[in-house]
């Protein structure tokens, strides 16, 4: 059997076990790195061949996607990841980089129960830092930190162990205190500061595929001492053989981010402001698949075969070829022509997606990005103006 076969198999299995999937989301200030660390991620979980993933990989540039023979749309990707002789199927949701899409970064944290804060070692939290936490909070997502870049304060700004130390430590808690300040007037989330102890701050370099944390460390006994020095003798390519970084860091999404089941009971009261003793709102918090269809799209993008794919967070229910589905803001119902996943950055159709997953579908073309899509008529997560249509009052 061909490998993304068997990886497409993989997923399919996973998408069954709410327990072992994680729908997360990478955002960061503009060029902290987001783009190169989810391309490893990619070749980490094998959806890139070994031969690639061993060079460095930029997601932007055409030339590059034909040198490797693959079109990776960055938008969207499902990968399996072993953690602890589990399999577990990660979700990526991309968040768009630019503050002014502030709209759509919040619909992509809608989507997630996790996200993934980068945060370049050299210029520390940034504007965009702040935005992308407050989002992340807003919507119940719970945060991990990556310092990436960590390469540069060794060959560049030549540090020693003591200034890095102390520079990374800052970084962690410019992070803690905007979290905190944050947080404060939010009652139904705990403590989401980040720690090095705790396991959820990751160190590294994405451009060199190396990273480190606490439980790395543990068990490779890779450290900062031993990074300043290979770092220093030009052995990146051991540094990342020995301590690689899509490891670290889907052990620590593995590890630390929750699962739906954990995630959709506190946050579904967070998110949806509908009628909390309806039978839809206990089905969506217990991420009950067999319950009423709740899908929320959270972007529409154009497939030059199957016409336009909308994408989104299954929240109860099952979606299934053929299914009648209510839009929001829309009248009629809309019928699905086929459900998929994103694997690899390629659409795999499927026989069905049930909740807790991120689903690809097409055959909704009322659907606009932050359309509720439901098999009953129900208050939608966000009112939304069809342009289409008489102007409905925005909430
Ligand atoms: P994005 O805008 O957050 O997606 O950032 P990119 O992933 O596109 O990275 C921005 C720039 O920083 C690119 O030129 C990368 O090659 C570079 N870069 C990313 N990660 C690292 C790293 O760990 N070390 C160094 N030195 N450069 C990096």
């Amino acid at each position: 059997m061909g490998r993304r076969k068997k990886i497409v198999q993989e997923c399919e299995r996973l998408m069954d076990k709410p327990e072992n999937i994680r729908n997360i989301a990478i955002a960061a200030h503009v060029d902290h790195g987001k783009t190169t660390l989810s391309d490893n991620l990619l070749a980490g979980a094998g959806m890139i061949s070994d031969d690639t993933a061993g060079q460095q990989l930029a997601m932007d540039t055409k030339e590059d996607e034909q040198e490797r023979g693959i079109t990776i749309d960055a938008a969207n990707v499902s990968m399996t990841h072993e953690y602890e002789d589990t399999n577990h199927l990660i979700n990526l949701i991309d968040t768009p980089g630019h503050v002014d899409f502030g709209g759509d970064v919040t619909r992509a944290m809608r989507a997630v129960d996790g996200a993934l804060v980068v945060v370049d070692a050299v210029e520390g939290a940034m504007p965009q830092t702040e935005t992308v936490l407050r989002q992340a909070l807003r919507e119940g997502v719970k945060p991990a930190l990556f310092i990436n870049k960590v390469d540069r304060l060794i060959s560049e700004l030549q540090e020693g162990p003591k200034e890095m130390q102390e520079r990374l430590l800052d970084v962690i808690s410019d992070v803690n205190e905007l979290i905190r300040g944050m947080t404060e007037e939010m009652d139904d989330i705990e403590d989401w500061t980040v720690s090095v102890e705790g396991g959820t701050v990751a160190f590294g370099s994405a451009l060199y595929k190396w990273g480190v944390s606490a439980p790395s460390m543990a068990e490779t006994g890779i450290g900062f001492p031993e990074i300043i020095e290979m770092e220093r003798n030009d052995q990146r390519l051991e540094l990342h053989q020995q301590s690689p970084l899509s490891d670290v860091v889907l052990d620590m999404v593995a590890e630390h981010f929750p699962n739906p089941l954990d995630a959709q009971p506190r946050r579904i009261p967070r998110i949806w402001r509908g009628d909390d003793t309806l039978d839809i709102a206990r089905q969506m918090q217990e991420v009950d698949d067999d319950g009423e269809v709740v899908f929320m799209v959270t972007d529409i993008s154009m497939d030059p075969h199957a016409g336009e794919i909308a994408t989104g967070r299954v929240f109860s229910g099952t979606l299934e070829k053929g299914q009648e589905l209510y839009v929001s803001g829309t009248a009629g119902k809309n019928r699905l022509q086929s459900v998929g996943l994103f694997m690899g950055g390629e659409r795999e159709e499927v026989g069905h997606v049930p909740a807790g997953n991120i689903a690809a579908v097409t055959g909704l073309r009322d659907a606009i990005a932050g359309s509720t899509v439901s098999s009953i008529e129900m208050t939608p997560f966000e009112s939304i103006e069809h342009i289409s249509e008489p102007v409905i009052t925005k909430s």
